[in-house]
């Protein structure tokens, strides 16, 4: 591995090998124009070293190596191996908690007991797919009595994905997982903030005994190998998950090209709905949960709270104390919650909208300002006197800021609750069943909670409603968005004419 691998530390594990090639084929490479770009950690701002870099050439390649497995031996594997070599990847990714965990704070600052949480949910994730890989089933469909019809759920092809650094072995392996249990071949594409642990993973695929070029792994910029998997010719689908801007920009060039299965995970600007019967405790134990979670930075983050007249005074004094009292800082410390923001890029992004929010007049009740002068740390903050129509409740600020309002109604919660052109999450905090069915069924989100916030589960599907998305992942609906139905209809009669 001359070259394609450096020696590096983490406070957890000490000493590593980390991988800083493509995998292409289940071989470690350089990129074919030689480029190389830094990986910054976002504790201390320091460099941790360069990775190799992928430009359309290189996507070319590892399209070329998926085209070859799919159309080979990978095509005629048995579902059962497809769903064993899973099995296997999901053990290796447990038997290495504790390097992938520590390169996963490194890089991306999350505290390293959510790095383990990650990891653990990422086997959870690989097994469960493995275990639906010999499942995937047509029908018969009776037409006529001389006719024998039945559909079979193909692989779609080779696969193009792209994933963001929030969540950078998640998003891994809830994207590997169903395109490989359905029988595809991958070109995954991580994110340039965030490209060391997929690296580390990528050994795994090779140790599991994946044939090569069924998953190849690219770091890279969004601009160049991100632009050049979604506009290729051979790349018969691809699944993004980012920010909604790009998202437009993935389907334009996905009908620009070869109309190529699009599925895409975006942004959202989720509602934390309060009623006055709710448990007041464990109500804001899960919107600090649901907002401060991994910084703030999850797509699904409740960033909107909404408490009903009678006991918004008490919620709000309450809850301003516990999210002073969440623990920012380094991610190795083990009693740490919340890590640096991943990049000066979206340090500057949350402090720009904190000062929006000032300036259009809404009052801070705790936080907004930065923590120390080294690292992208941010203090949880709560803004309150906040209108429907100001910049830091309408749009997605991916950081550990949140705004809270009263309601007086349901009817008043259900509509404030829908006013956004998002629709990926939502939750009420109720102790009235009724009231939790009934808010449910009103709120145009993908994933409704209900007294809970980002209890995620590899079983359960995940998607936005409106502009938060096309599709669906995790639980058996991932897997209609990596297969297509073909129908096969035999005629066992003589000929009609
Ligand atoms: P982004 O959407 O630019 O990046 C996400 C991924 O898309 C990365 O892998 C990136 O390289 C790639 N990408 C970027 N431009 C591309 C293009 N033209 N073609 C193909 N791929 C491209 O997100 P960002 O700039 O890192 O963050 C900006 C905002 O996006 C955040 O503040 C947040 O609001 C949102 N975001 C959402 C999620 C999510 O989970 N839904 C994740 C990250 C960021």
């Amino acid at each position: 591995m001359s070259g394609l691998s450096i020696k590096l530390k983490t406070p957890h594990t000490g000493d590593y090998e980390q991988p800083t090639g493509l995998f292409i084929n289940n071989e470690w490479v350089k990129g074919v124009d030689g480029k190389t770009f830094e990986v910054i950690n976002p504790s201390d701002e320091s460099v941790i070293c360069s990775v190799h870099e992928a430009t359309e050439k290189d996507v070319d390649l590892a399209v070329s190596a998926a085209r070859k497995a799919f159309n080979g031996a990978w095509r005629k594997e048995t579902p059962e191996n497809r769903g064993r070599l899973l099995v296997k990847l999901a053990d290796l990714f447990e038997k290495n908690i504790d390097i992938l965990a520590a390169v996963e704070s490194l890089d991306n600052g999350k505290a390293i007991n959510m790095a383990k949480g990650d990891v653990g949910a990422c086997a959870g994730c690989l097994r469960y797919y493995g275990g639906w890989a010999d499942k995937i089933e047509g029908k018969v469909i009776d037409t006529a009595h001389d006719t024998f019809n039945y559909t079979k759920k193909e692989p779609i092809g080779v696969c193009g994905q792209i994933i963001p650094w929030n969540f950078p072995l998640l998003m891994w392996a809830w994207k590997i997982g169903p395109a490989i249990a359905a029988g595809n071949t991958v070109v995954l594409k991580t994110a340039e903030q965030t490209p060391l642990s997929a690296l580390v993973a990528c050994n795994l695929i090779k140790e599991a005994g994946f044939p090569p070029g069924v998953i190849n792994v690219l770091s890279g910029f969004g601009k160049v190998a991100g632009a050049a998997i979604s506009s290729h010719m051979d790349i018969d689908k691809v699944a993004f998950t980012g920010s909604t801007v790009v998202g437009r920009q993935i389907m334009k060039a996905a009908a620009g090209s070869n109309l190529k299965k699009v599925t895409l995970e975006l942004g959202g600007k989720s509602p934390n709905i309060v009623f006055d019967d709710a448990d007041i405790d464990n109500a804001i134990s899960w919107v600090n949960f649901g907002i401060y979670f991994n910084h703030g930075q999850c797509c699904c983050a409740g960033s909107r709270v909404y408490v009903q007249e009678g006991i918004y005074d008490k919620f709000i004094e309450k809850f301003k104390a516990r999210a002073a009292k969440n623990a920012v800082g380094d991610p190795f410390h083990n009693e740490t919650f919340q890590g640096p923001q991943v990049s000066q890029l979206q340090f500057d992004r949350i402090m720009s909208y904190i000062e929006e929010g000032k300036k259009a007049g809404a009052k801070i009740e705790t936080g907004g300002k930065r923590i120390g002068d080294k690292g992208f740390f941010i203090e949880p903050t709560i803004f309150s006197n906040v209108t429907e129509d100001m910049k830091i409740v309408q749009e997605e600020i991916f950081g550990p800021v949140c705004s809270i309002s009263k309601f007086k109604t349901k009817e008043e919660a259900i509509a404030i609750g829908n006013n956004t052109t998002y629709g990926l999450a939502a939750a009420v905090h109720t102790s009235n069943l009724n009231t939790a069915i009934e808010v449910s069924n009103a709120l145009r989100a993908g994933t409704v909670w209900v007294n809970t916030y980002n209890t995620l589960h590899w079983q359960l599907p995940f998607g936005g409603y409106k502009e938060s998305g096309i599709g669906r992942e995790l639980g058996e609906a991932a897997l209609d968005n990596y297969t297509q139905v073909k129908t096969v209809s035999i005629r066992l009669g003589d000929a009609l004419f």
